[in-house]
């Protein structure tokens, strides 16, 4: 081992039908760079979504992005896994080139790789990468973290075969501040039995800085939900809601637009808006007194959907001036009986409040965005079709979110009872590109076509 020990941190490629680049940022992974450097590791991160890659844009070309950091990943189309054949679309590896994966891999021989995770159906891109580091560095010890290896760590395991599985959040928050959770001591003791640093918890709550920022960069002000709805796992994942503290994502934005010049920036937090006495709005006024005093201006995204019920009007105002540029709302359905079931999120009365708060605050309707949520199990499509006509009629941007299966959330088995595939053993089943939990009352063409309604009937071509 070297002096300061090297840990390498792969954001893996991603494998799967469609895919687009809404600011998908190894944020878990740069923090845990944060929390090894810490401890005193020297960190080296290899982005495999990096689409700036010179070796990929020698063959595929500039891929489309946009000012707003947005974009197109380089894909390469693969063969079908034998399991989705049938399926009537392109099944792609997003990401560089296996050649550049490989030759910065191999740059300098690390002391412990730790590869990171998403969404459960993307795991073949955990394979990738482990089976990469065992060909370059076989007695390397290698760790999986981040969402599929906490919610299928068995899975993980047995098909991606790591040295060590971290299934949740390193850190936990408490009335004394932020410590080391269970699953934190635990990869700590895991690589101090292997003579090497272990994790320790940084002075400042933010990730390391990484040119994946440099088109924008992601804030997270609290960790965490209070709600518990049917078909989410935040509860799994973050155990509850932790608030955040709003000097530290401050220090970080500023400190990332001085030196890398970012100017867009988005939320990870799951209920932004919860608690936004103590963390949003002190956020919000520090932004724009900044943007007062420097002239600077800045661009906010909340790819998360925010919840209607905690919008209020100095919110809205604080937002609208700090320089929000669209708000996405989780409506998820006009059905009082389907609030009821999954999630209790919504009343009508609350929705027009939020709506009218944000509009007086000089949001226009089609800055909103509004997500309804299609294809839970037992949803007819004659529901999400009356969500879409109600919510349509507001002249809002709608945004229909196909229903994937998660583990650890509370209708998991249920999902599980009612899928025609085997979703607890193969999670490329959980992919919502080919609608898992598809029946009778709500079939793959009336989802095709509930999805060209969302963006007809706001520009008013059919009543
Ligand atoms: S769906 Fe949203 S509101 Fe519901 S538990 Fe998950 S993060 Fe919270």
């Amino acid at each position: 081992m070297s002096e300061q020990p090297e840990a390498l941190l792969i954001n893996p490629p991603i494998y799967d039908f469609a895919l687009y680049d809404l600011y998908l940022k190894p944020y878990g992974l740069l923090m845990l760079g944060s929390m090894l450097k810490a401890a005193g590791w020297k960190v080296r991160v290899l982005n495999a979504l990096d689409y700036r890659d010179d070796e990929t844009i020698k063959q595929f070309g500039q891929v489309k992005r946009l000012a707003d950091g947005t974009g197109k990943f380089h894909r390469q189309i693969q063969p079908q896994p034998p399991d989705l054949k049938g399926i009537r679309r392109h099944f792609a590896r997003y990401g560089i080139i296996e050649e550049s994966f490989a030759s910065a891999a191999a740059e300098s021989r690390p002391d412990a790789v730790f590869i990171t995770s998403g969404m459960t159906y993307w795991y073949r891109g955990v394979v990738e990468s482990v089976e990469m580091c065992r060909r370059l560095f076989s007695s390397v010890p290698v760790i999986a973290g981040g969402v599929y290896s906490s919610l299928m760590p068995d899975h993980c395991a047995v098909s991606c075969g790591p040295d060590f599985i971290a299934s949740g959040s390193l850190t936990v928050k408490d009335s004394s501040g932020t410590g080391l959770s269970s699953e934190g001591r635990r990869l700590d003791s895991f690589l101090n039995g292997l003579g090497l640093p272990g994790v320790r918890v940084p002075a400042e709550d933010s990730p390391i800085d990484e040119d994946c920022w440099d088109d924008a960069a992601v804030l997270r002000l609290n960790s965490g939900c209070p709600m518990s709805c049917s078909y989410c796992a935040s509860k799994k994942l973050c155990n509850g809601f932790h608030a955040g503290s709003p000097d530290s994502a401050f220090n970080f934005m500023r400190s990332v637009n001085e030196r890398r010049g970012t100017v867009n920036f988005a939320f990870y937090d799951d209920a932004l808006l919860y608690s936004s006495d103590d963390v949003f709005l002190p956020f919000l006024r520090m932004v724009v007194d900044y943007s007062r005093k420097t002239g600077k201006r800045f661009n906010f995204f909340t790819p998360n959907a925010m919840h209607i019920r905690y919008m209020t009007p100095e919110t809205a105002v604080l937002m609208r001036q700090a320089g929000f540029r669209e708000i996405r709302l989780g409506f998820e359905s006009s059905s009082a009986d389907f609030h009821d079931e999954y999630d209790s999120k919504y009343s009508e009365h609350g929705f027009f409040q939020t709506v009218k708060m944000l509009t007086d605050a000089g949001f226009s309707r089609n800055e909103i965005v509004v997500y309804i949520l299609a294809g839970l199990p037992g949803q007819t499509a004659a529901e999400v079709e009356d969500t879409i006509r109600f919510a349509g009629s507001g002249e809002f941007t709608l945004s229909v979110s196909e229903f994937s299966p998660v583990p650890g959330s509370p209708m998991w088995s249920r999902c599980v009872d009612e899928c025609r595939f085997p979703i607890a053993e193969e999670p490329l089943f959980h992919n919502n590109s080919f609608f898992p939990m598809e029946w009778s009352g709500f079939t793959y063409a009336d989802m095709q076509r509930l999805k060209m309604l969302s963006k007809e009937i706001p520009k008013g071509r059919r009543a």
